[in-house]
């Protein structure tokens, strides 16, 4: 069964936004918080202060500042929106393990952003955790061809304060719901490396101790393969896991699956990525969804398994969550489980991921199908 009514006011104290036309005050680094409070005449560490209620709190106003002067609070309102987007509805799937928000932009764009939630492990080991999965654009150029938010095409990037304040929102949220969000996967809307300053930069002050205080190594940024970025994340001083949407390990298949293929191929894909883990050290995530007839076939593990060779890698293996306009299906289990074998016995990594929140359309590839139907309908 699913729940679709949206749940009135289910998320902390959702803030209408007021003054759409201002910034968001999460559009601002920590060093650009300083110079605006030196500029409105009070001492840089005011600037700490502000970003404690942004980042650690759950008040939903400049207002509820309550150590700051009360001309600073009215500064700061008249120039700065506490929050970059407002809660248009929200869905909760029937277990209460997936929790789905479409949030609203400023122009009337919408993006989706999930909360998954994993219990303790049945044998009792482990802690509960809840991990986030934002978005990066409105819509994606890259199209993949079994992703809902690939058919939408593409409206914009999103900026710094529009990425973190999805993260924000369900961050006040989990202060209140336990348990606290521990993971943020750079996964939903759009292609985190074709919008590369804003999704660093809302990186940056998540795992800022000044801000958000975030471990940097729980952000996974995801990509289909765009190597400038991926040459780029290679050099910055963040050290973010990346994963990479692979799919296919031939380029044929590949280049029908995900178009950007044609432009960087696998042996280029693999390169850059050999390139990543040289010089950081870090294991590279695969992430493979599993197309009944497309992509399951034995022979193309064995091409995976041959790929992969001399690099450190992790591959997720996850049945394609269905799309109503797209007419791909998922692997059958004992399908995904032959192929998860043929990569265990060449000793790769590989986990079979769960599925969260498909009742609602919140898994990986569904988001924005649903509004997309609402407003069309309307
Ligand atoms: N653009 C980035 C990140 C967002 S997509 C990327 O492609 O990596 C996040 C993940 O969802 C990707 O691994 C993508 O391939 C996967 N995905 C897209 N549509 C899907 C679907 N219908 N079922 C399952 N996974 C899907
Ligand atoms: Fe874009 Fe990722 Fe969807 Fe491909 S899978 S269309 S890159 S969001």
């Amino acid at each position: 069964m699913t729940i679709s009514a949206p749940i009135s006011a289910p998320v902390g104290r959702p803030a209408p936004i007021d003054g759409a036309s201002l910034p968001p005050i999460t559009d601002l680094s920590l060093a650009e918080l300083r110079f605006l409070v030196t500029e409105l005449g009070q001492p840089a560490l005011r600037a700490e202060q502000i970003s404690g209620w942004v980042y650690r709190s759950t008040i939903a106003s400049f207002e509820e500042m309550s150590n700051l002067p009360k001309t600073l609070r009215t500064a700061l309102a008249e120039r700065y929106r506490f929050v970059a987007l407002d809660q248009r509805s929200a869905l909760l799937s029937v277990d209460g393990e997936t929790r789905k928000v479409a949030l609203a932009l400023a122009d009337g764009e919408t993006v989706e952003s999930v909360l998954m939630r994993y219990p303790q492990r049945s044998d009792g080991t482990g802690s509960e955790r809840a991990t986030l999965c934002v978005s990066t654009q409105v819509g994606c150029p890259v199209k993949c061809a079994f992703c809902a938010t690939g058919l939408m095409g593409f409206a914009r990037n999103l900026s710094s304060g529009e990425i973190l304040d999805q993260a924000l929102h369900f961050l006040r949220w989990t202060r209140q719901n336990p348990p606290i969000v521990r993971n943020v996967v750079f996964m939903g809307m759009g292609e985190p490396l074709l919008n590369y300053e804003n999704t660093m930069a809302a990186i940056d002050r998540l795992v800022d101790p000044k801000c958000a205080g975030m471990g940097v190594h729980r952000m996974t940024v995801s990509t289909s393969g765009w190597i400038p970025g991926i040459t780029r994340l290679t050099e910055d001083p963040l050290a973010v896991r990346l994963a990479v949407s692979l799919h296919a390990a031939n380029d044929d298949l590949r280049t029908c699956l995900v178009p950007l293929n044609k432009r960087f191929p696998i042996a280029d894909l693999m390169d850059a990525l050999h390139e990543y883990q040289s010089k950081t050290g870090r294991r590279v995530t695969f992430e493979y969804t599993m197309l009944d007839g497309v992509n399951d076939a034995p022979n193309l593990a064995h091409q995976l398994v041959s790929l992969l060779r001399g690099l450190d890698s992790h591959v997720n293996l996850m049945p394609m969550n269905p799309v109503a306009e797209i007419p791909f299906a998922p692997s059958p289990w004992p399908v995904v489980e032959d192929f998860h074998s043929i990569l265990r016995a060449a000793g790769i990594i590989c986990t079979v991921r769960r599925q969260m929140g498909r009742d609602i359309k919140a898994a990986c590839g569904q988001l924005y199908a649903d509004l997309k139907r609402t407003s069309n309908s309307a």
